[in-house]
């Protein structure tokens, strides 16, 4: 893709998929890194109400490094910054907290901190009376979530691979919007450093997720077509699924769940 035409295409995905509109207090969850970045850029260049969200997860040096950028980032674009300090909220940063999961449990780090992260968002998001969360997923993740789900025969879970997740109508919930969503990974990287978007390049020294690493190395063998491909299928394929409009309230911190019990919750039992 033409990075020229960025602009035009996060536009029309918005306004296809209704992701939010001027009125829609607009929370971006800010990692550090370009894809968040870019659309912290992008929603605030077209004119949208937006504030930044970061979750400071407290891993040494890499979280510091992380805080700086949004820092300048917002700044730069005038832009509000909400931060939630891990260590100040829980008591101990996200390796402390997955280090206590995973003593008793066989989880990959990401799939404990995924699940952590996606819980505060929701929670400090409804605080800030914010309408939307944005996120940096870009055609390269959900290619790869769909690809995962697939291989490991979970099917079902990729109803929420698409523009806007988490539509069911519930006060406790503020749906998901993904705006880079068909934007392949390599564009959004020359785009953040064509317009010279704040943003830090380092990864994230506890990403481990082996089956994503392995998907996503197969998925570096085909081209941007075959990725829009594999998107767009698990979209036809899904959208007559309707996602399940009972919604519970988890029984240990009342956040909207599927089962009794979060799966936050089940992990850390009420720790947060
Ligand atoms: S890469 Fe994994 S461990 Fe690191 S912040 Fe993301 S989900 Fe958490
Ligand atoms: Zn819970």
């Amino acid at each position: 893709m033409n990075i020229k035409q960025i602009p035009n295409k996060v536009k029309q995905t918005i306004e296809k998929y209704k992701l939010c509109s001027k009125k829609d207090k607009v929370l971006v969850a800010l990692s550090g890194g370009k894809d968040s970045s870019s659309v912290l850029y992008l929603l605030k260049k077209f004119g949208y109400k937006v504030e930044g969200f970061h979750i400071n997860l407290g891993i040494s040096g890499y979280s510091e490094r992380c805080l700086d950028s949004i820092r300048k980032l917002c700044d730069e674009l005038d832009v509000k910054l909400h931060v939630y300090e891990m260590r100040k909220e829980q008591g101990g940063s996200m390796c402390y907290i997955r280090t206590g999961v995973q003593s008793k449990e066989k989880l990959n780090n990401c799939a404990v901190c995924g699940v952590v992260k996606k819980w505060v968002m929701n929670k400090e998001a409804r605080k800030l009376k914010a309408d939307k969360i944005a996120t940096g997923h870009n055609l390269d993740d959900e290619a790869q979530t769909v690809l995962m789900n697939f291989f490991k025969g979970n099917l079902d879970l990729s109803i929420n691979s698409k523009p806007i997740v988490g539509v069911v109508v519930d006060k406790k919930f503020v749906p998901r919007i993904k705006p880079l969503f068909f934007i392949p990974e390599d564009d959004v990287r020359t785009f953040a450093l064509d317009k010279k978007i704040e943003h830090i390049s380092e990864p994230c020294p506890c990403a481990l997720d082996s089956y994503r690493i392995k998907t996503r190395k197969f998925l570096n063998t085909v081209d941007g077509k075959e990725k829009l491909n594999i998107v767009n299928n698990n979209l036809e394929m899904m959208k007559d699924k309707k996602v399940s409009s009972e919604v519970k309230y988890c029984e240990v911190c009342g956040e909207p769940s599927r089962g009794e019990i979060c799966k936050k919750c089940k992990m850390l039992g009420s720790k947060i």
